[in-house]
């Protein structure tokens, strides 16, 4: 298990994978939002005077107690709905969103997920280069898609180093931020992103926000833009859940 060693203060951060206009089969793994969701989701954010950043930009802003809101909107895994789905509604917003590329699988599949969930295009080099155009920030999401928890270093430097290698060729420019496959971290996988030279990764709901293991509210699970929502985009979850975690400290303590 990976031990978080450089907190920063709470910021919002959102993940989302797929934008879809009906869900229509069973979704368990919480893949999809649909585009009248996310429009009811971001139309919230914007009237409670959220501005979208880019991840490096909310690091440094989240010490400074003057900063105004700030929101940090991702989309994993470079499904085509990106396109054609997620970015009108950013742009309805004039908001800025980072999407998670497996370099990998550009124009690929979602292999990864094969026998378990739908197979889907994957964004191809014009569809990545496009949204770059429009403003939307490119992340490294591994080369293959692995629970990077579980990899040993030979496997680690490969997904970190020859990822952000692919995506730099492709855009030129750095590809500073890295985001890890289902969250799954450990000292030798995130030595790994460090070496490749990425400055912040995301993992999914991390307990705090740790320099390479940034926490994300999944925008899906707050289904819709109801009272779920408006307490997820708080940090009442976080909150909550890191009280959870001092109690039972206090009474581990408190045991004779
Ligand atoms: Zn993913």
């Amino acid at each position: 298990m990976y031990q978080p060693t450089e907190n920063i203060p709470w910021f919002l951060s959102i993940m989302y994978h797929r934008v879809v206009d009906r869900i229509e089969t069973p979704d368990p793994y919480h893949l999809s939002i649909t585009a009248q969701q996310l429009d009811a989701q971001l139309s919230y954010l914007k009237a409670k005077g959220y501005e979208s950043v880019h991840p490096l930009t909310a690091i440094e802003n989240a010490r400074n107690p003057q900063r105004k809101k700030q929101v940090v909107l991702t989309f994993d895994d470079g499904y085509t709905d990106f396109m054609t789905h997620a970015l009108p509604v950013l742009q309805k917003h004039d908001y800025s969103a980072m999407a998670m590329i497996v370099s990998g699988q550009i124009s690929g599949r979602n292999v990864w997920d094969a026998g378990r969930a739908e197979q889907l295009t994957l964004m191809g080099p014009a569809d990545i280069k496009e949204a770059r155009s429009a403003g939307i920030w490119i992340g490294s999401h591994s080369k293959t898609h692995p629970a990077m928890g579980r990899l040993d270093a030979d496997s680690l430097r490969s997904e970190a180093t020859d990822s952000r290698r692919t995506l730099e060729d492709l855009l030129g420019e750095p590809i500073p931020v890295f985001c890890f496959p289902y969250g799954s971290q450990s000292e030798l996988a995130v030595n790994a992103v460090k070496e490749a030279g990425y400055e912040a990764a995301f993992g999914i709901e991390q307990r705090q926000h740790d320099l390479f293991g940034l926490t994300r509210v999944d925008g899906v699970k707050a289904n819709g833009a109801g009272l779920n929502w408006r307490f997820r985009v708080s940090g009442g979850h976080y909150r909550l859940r890191n009280r959870g975690a001092q109690v039972k400290r206090m009474l581990r303590q408190l045991k004779p």
